[in-house]
């Protein structure tokens, strides 16, 4: 198998619901966001997949959430938008445009990251 990887950023506000402590005040993050592309085939030019067209598709999900409040995005009404919540959603919209996307990982800060993948059947 083969597996490439692009990295891209969004500022967003957020805070978590249900949950006690410091997360549960308004704050922001600058996330960094890994998108993962799997395969077993290459094209005529032996990639897996343009990081080019990864990468455009990648903000573009992106713009959904960059300098926003993620709590006032209609997708997360009502739920706590941790970064599993995050992964989760990117993923979803990404995989609209990039169907072979086999994993989202969200990291909040340097060294705390949350993926969202699913299960190969
Ligand atoms: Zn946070």
């Amino acid at each position: 198998m083969y597996e490439i990887k692009t990295q891209a950023f969004f500022s967003a506000a957020h805070h978590l619901l249900n949950y006690e402590g410091e997360c549960e005040n308004q704050h922001g993050h600058n996330w960094m966001v890994e998108a993962f592309v799997k395969g077993e085939t290459l094209d005529r030019s032996n990639i897996l997949i343009d990081y080019k067209v990864l990468k455009r598709e990648l903000n573009n999900v992106l713009e959904l959430l960059d300098h926003k409040d993620i709590n006032e995005i209609p997708e997360f009404k009502g739920e706590s938008p941790s970064s599993e919540m995050i992964a989760s959603f990117i993923y979803s919209k990404l995989k609209e445009k990039i169907v072979q996307l086999s994993k989202v990982s969200v990291w909040e800060t340097q060294t705390s990251c949350a993926s969202y993948y699913e299960e190969e059947v």
